[in-house]
């Protein structure tokens, strides 16, 4: 089904009237439910001339409040009223022009559902695996190339379509499973019929439709039961900053100020910092906040009290429809933040147990922390927003391992990103990871060494935080010699019936690959029944000659993990841990399954992390 288009039969009662039939009238939120918090619904009517007629609702506990019109006569906003008692079931929306029903379109509120297994958030005892469904596994070659689309397939292009789809992440949930992770964070899914660079999924066509060559919404509903059923659970990225050139309304917009006009094209200047920096021009913020992200990305004017009200709909829609436990935004700081923190505090005020991801490029601590719920920021601004990804650890874990260690270089720069974790109101919330869609592999930025990226993954899935992985890690994908997006976003091989070897079997991986998959599963499956590293207190020592060593706590278990950035095997005298150590403690270290005792020399290979569980 294709809920969001209802098909309306006119109903022509009056002679005066043009016959119409089977006009399309779109009707945004599609439906609804009873039983939110929130008791208003905002319905966006799309229809020519639809502004000229009046609306006629009866339904018990269902009040027609008002109705908007707005400058483009062929949008209609409906406010209307659900008050708790009232029962799921349809009611007809009657559009009435001289004392005649001119369409007639059926709404459905229906029942929340059960909230057990649902809306569940994510925080530090999950892992995330962030894939690109373009790229992952093509499950239906069918749906390559559809009627409508604007682009087709092409794999040989590294920046065009290339037939990844739901059903091939459906096909290999056992495989994610089996790795370790618990958590899917999925590029957008949403229709992107642009011409070029559809594939990424950043430019949004319709808010309410999944790309029919990823597959249907209903494909996107059994893909959330299936990993519901796996005990794992889903995170959908989300995009308010702006819409895709092709939407469907920028034909016909509502009204001017829906997206932001320039007189000429004009970029945000991508400076995010403007919008916290306390000595900022206006002109700069406006700038950075009403530019365009690109060309072909239109930007959403969230001042737009109508916008507002669809976005915050939209994503309570996709929340309640497709049971999701999380969500990422894309490009947090970009709209109109104000904006952003209603919309966290409606999220929140209807799913208490949610949680966010925002994207936060920036590069400092503080200027992150900025956008964490609760922060406390001076201009009393609140994100309401529980959760931001942490790019300055990012920024530190891509130099460490290659550095000469110093003063404040080498793998003291993890030591000392952590160490102002104090502006943060909650660093286990915040998402720490490698790399990502955006960014170089990490392989490729540490000059292709597998220590380098073990001692990585090592680390995330030990510290603070809620490690994000990036699909294929595990497989030891590399940017290779193109350094453009479309290399970041490579396939995986082995998702395409024609591809020479399948690497989400262990038979069709390199012994390279396989060691790599078992470091990640070890330390995942590990991490997974490992309470201390979800919640436990963190507390590291300064490094010293080049090691690392810090402690994961609680009242009964205790974790030691020790990395040495040195190229050389180094003997670690642990006198300086005797907090955590005493003479008769031993270890077992988890990726080797070797024990160790006494704890009084460690000896450690170089560019080598270990996680040390200890027993007292
Ligand atoms: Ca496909």
């Amino acid at each position: 089904m294709r809920p969001l288009v209802i098909l309306l039969t006119f109903l022509i009662l009056s002679l005066n009237l043009p016959a119409q039939e089977n006009q399309e009238l779109r009707i945004e939120p599609p439906f609804w439910w009873t039983g939110f918090n929130h008791t208003e619904l905002q319905l966006l009517v799309h229809g020519k001339a639809i502004s000229a007629t009046s609306v006629h609702i009866r339904y018990p506990g269902v009040e027609l409040v008002s109705v908007d019109t707005v400058p483009n006569p062929n949008y209609l906003f409906i406010n209307m009223k659900i008050s708790p008692e009232t029962q799921p079931g349809s009611f007809p929306i009657r559009f009435m022009k001289e004392k005649a029903v001119v369409a007639e379109v059926r709404y459905e509120l229906l029942r929340r559902k059960d909230p057990s297994n649902r809306f569940q958030g994510f925080d530090a005892s999950d892992v995330i695996y962030l894939l690109m469904p373009d790229r992952f596994a093509n499950g239906d070659t069918l749906n390559d190339n559809l009627p409508g689309m604007r682009q087709l397939a092409d794999r040989s292009n590294p920046d065009g379509r290339h037939g990844g789809d739901i059903r091939g992440i459906t096909d290999h949930l056992d495989y994610i499973m089996d790795l370790g992770v618990t958590a899917l964070w999925i590029n957008p899914l949403l229709e992107n019929n642009q011409e070029i660079y559809s594939y990424h999924g950043y430019s949004a066509t319709d808010y309410y439709l999944i790309d029919p060559r990823f597959g249907t919404n209903e494909d996107y509903l059994e893909l959330s039961d299936n990993i519901h059923q796996r005990g794992m659970k889903l995170i959908m990225d989300m995009v308010f900053n702006h819409c895709g050139s092709f939407h469907w309304w920028m034909e016909d917009l509502p009204s001017p100020d829906w997206i932001n006009q320039w007189p000429e094209f004009t970029r945000s200047s991508y400076r995010g910092g403007t919008v916290s920096d306390p000595y900022a021009t206006p002109s700069d913020s406006i700038k950075f906040v009403k530019g365009w992200f690109d060309k072909t990305m239109p930007d959403l004017n969230q001042h737009n009290p109508f916008l507002k009200n669809y976005l915050i709909q939209n994503s309570l829609w996709w929340i309640e429809y497709a049971s999701l436990d999380g969500i990422r935004q894309d490009t947090h700081p970009y709209p109109v933040k104000d904006m952003m923190a209603e919309w966290g505090k409606r999220v929140l005020d209807e799913y208490p147990d949610f949680n966010i991801v925002g994207e936060c490029w920036l590069a400092y601590p503080p200027a992150v922390a900025y956008w964490q719920k609760d922060a406390g920021d001076r201009d009393g601004y609140n994100s309401n927003i529980p959760s931001v990804f942490d790019f300055p650890l990012y920024d530190a874990l891509k130099v460490a391992f290659n550095e000469a260690e110093g003063w404040s270089s080498g793998i003291v720069r993890l030591y000392d990103v952590l160490s102002q974790d104090f502006v943060y109101p909650d660093p286990s919330n915040l998402v720490i990871f490698a790399d990502n869609h955006d960014i170089n592999r990490y392989l490729d930025t540490q000059e292709d060494d597998i220590r380098k990226l073990k001692m990585a993954m090592a680390f995330i899935l030990t510290t603070r935080g809620i490690p994000q992985l990036y699909y294929g890690t595990e497989l030891l994908m590399t940017t290779g010699e193109d350094k453009g997006h479309g290399s970041i976003r490579k396939d995986v091989m082995g998702g395409w019936p024609s591809d020479p070897r399948n690497t989400f079997s262990i038979e069709g991986r390199t012994p390279e690959e396989q060691d790599m998959y078992t470091y990640l599963r070890t330390i995942l499956r590990w991490r997974q029944n490992t309470p201390v590293i979800h919640t436990g207190r963190l507390r590291h020592f300064i490094p010293q000659d080049g090691v690392y060593v810090y402690f994961r706590f609680n009242e009964t278990d205790t974790v030691m993990v020790v990395m040495n950035n040195n190229e050389e095997e180094t003997v670690l005298e642990t006198g300086r841990f005797s907090e955590f150590l005493n003479p008769g403690t031993t270890g077992t270290e988890i990726i080797s399954g070797v024990s160790i005792y006494p704890l009084r020399n460690l000896v450690i290979p170089g560019k080598t992390a270990m996680i040390i569980e200890l027993s007292q």
